[in-house]
């Protein structure tokens, strides 16, 4: 049985009562000890209490107690790299491009609410989706996780997010990227998607997989355009940038010039991780992407040869990246990947060599540091949002139980529950 609001509801409902999940295996995103007999109290949207069962408080009146029967209470996920408005398994630019801009809003809005029930409560979406998908979440009218937008990806001309496929015919999408080249151009390009209402802004320091006309190993913007948009974004209320870098000159640049974290980084070498472990600077992996097979009957031939090449190239690189203690985040790149199933990437980091709980605190507390948010989310304690994640089993032992979605039996977000698989709080 599901509850919580359709997407056909206009409001989110309120969380009437305060609810008591006790006898869980309480995993907390703080990184010590899973608690046995774990239990979280909820009020308001926000998380009173959390600790072992026997310690509990007095309930308020009226608290709603559900008992989890074992099962892993954890903090509601982050996936720190999304695109909701690009339908997930290959990339065609010219089909979304010639789609109706509605249309695609439209489509978006299934897919934020499938992530929401894999157990994301909170997404960063880096390019496609505006400032609206961020609202109608908030306001209650689509169900899906708090969405953080950059809105679309700033890139120099012939970079990752010029899809004109080396004819000078068409524009480039504009719901996916703008270009910019130079200094002055990348300050005007930064401060209009700022206007537009970015909480975050994306740039490309190489090229990519998906873009016709370069390589991951080519230079997107240069180091001096990279830190003059960092520079801007943290003016304004200290928002943070994220780099598309693949290829080692590109990820050198992007570190230098500032950003907080290096989407992909298939090449990073020794240069960078010293430089990122300096700076605290976050890697978002995204193995998830890195490790789907492209479909060759839905591929270009050329996307084919390269996302071949460079999933072997992640396959080198990334798992010394972890092993050396680079700051690592979880992200999918889901809406390249498939949508719904992001809680895959915490096995795919435990493959490259994070243990189970470093991987857990990849996707909540050390997500909700990259994000800037980790006074409000990624981890069970006091005052945070009541954002959590009723899983089956234990993920400690068997990481790979929660990128089923049906392993997910609930997701509350703000206290309210929206997945509701066994009905536990009807
Ligand atoms: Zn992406």
């Amino acid at each position: 049985m599901i509850t919580g609001p359709t997407n056909e509801a206009t409001a989110a409902p309120a969380s009437a009562v305060p609810l008591l999940f006790h006898n869980g295996l309480l995993i907390d995103g703080r990184g010590g000890e899973p608690v046995r007999d774990g239990a979280v109290l909820v009020e308001d949207g926000l998380v009173r209490w959390a600790g072992p069962g026997a310690e509990r408080p007095e309930l308020p009146a009226g608290t709603r107690e559900m008992d989890v029967r074992g099962d892993a209470i954890l903090p509601g996920f982050i996936d720190c790299h999304v695109h909701m408005a690009a339908p997930g398994g290959a990339l065609d630019h010219a089909q979304l491009g010639a789609m109706p801009r509605s249309l695609r809003t439209f489509l978006s809005a299934p897919r934020m609410r499938q992530t929401l029930f894999a157990g994301v409560t909170t997404a960063r979406d880096l390019g496609g989706a505006d400032a609206g998908h961020r609202k109608a979440v908030d306001d209650g009218l689509l169900v899906g996780p708090r969405l953080l937008v950059a809105i679309a990806m700033l890139s120099p001309t012939g970079g990752h997010g010029d899809f004109r496929a080396g004819t000078d015919d068409g524009v480039t999408d504009p719901t996916m990227s703008r270009l910019a080249d130079g200094v002055d151009d990348c300050r005007r390009a930064v401060r209009d998607l700022l206007r537009k209402g970015a909480d975050c802004i994306k740039v490309a320091a190489t090229g990519g997989v998906w873009s016709p006309t370069d390589q991951p190993d080519d230079d997107g913007f240069l180091e001096d355009e990279i830190r003059t948009i960092t520079e801007i974004a943290a003016g304004h209320r200290g928002k943070r940038v994220a780099a598309h870098a693949q290829g080692r000159g590109g990820i050198l640049n992007a570190v230098r010039g500032g950003v907080a974290s290096v989407e992909h980084g298939y090449e990073i070498d020794d240069e960078a991780i010293d430089l990122m472990l300096e700076r605290g600077t976050f890697l978002v992996p995204t193995l998830t992407t890195a490790n789907t097979d492209p479909d060759p009957l839905k591929a270009a031939s050329w996307a084919y040869a390269k996302k071949k090449h460079w999933q072997a190239v992640a396959r080198r690189h990334i798992p010394h990246a972890i092993e050396r203690g680079v700051r690592v985040a979880m992200g999918t790149d889901c809406g390249i990947a498939e949508h719904g199933t992001n809680l895959r990437e915490l096995a795919y980091l435990v493959e490259s060599g994070m243990t189970p709980m470093g991987a857990i605190l990849a996707g909540t507390s050390e997500a909700a540091e990259l994000l800037g948010l980790a006074h409000e989310i990624g981890t069970l304690e006091p005052g945070k949002r009541a954002d959590l994640v009723i899983a089956r089993g234990n993920p400690l032992t068997d990481i790979a139980s929660l990128g089923k979605p049906e392993n997910v039996l609930l997701v509350a977000k703000d206290g309210v529950p929206y997945k509701d698989t066994d009905g536990l709080a009807a």
